[in-house]
């Protein structure tokens, strides 16, 4: 899965880091970078997708390169 974070549109709230802490992390900027694409498992990853308030967190299919959320 490719996980893309639209830092333009990170509010830094911080449920992404909450809800997958191995690919999530809030840098210096209070924004949200992927610090390990792989660290959390595929439900972990799209749950924090779908919790982020901002809707900052996009996700492709690597394989095809259709958009799994939003
Ligand atoms: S949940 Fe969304 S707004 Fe909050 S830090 Fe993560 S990407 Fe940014």
């Amino acid at each position: 899965m490719k996980i893309t974070v639209d830092r333009s549109k990170c509010r830094g709230v911080r449920n992404c880091a909450s809800i997958a802490p191995n690919v999530f992390d809030i840098d210096e900027q209070f924004k949200a970078v992927v610090v390990d694409p792989k660290g959390d498992g595929d439900a972990e990853i799209t749950k924090a997708a779908k919790f982020c308030p901002a809707v900052a967190i996009l996700l492709d299919d690597e394989a095809t390169g259709k958009r799994i959320f939003p």
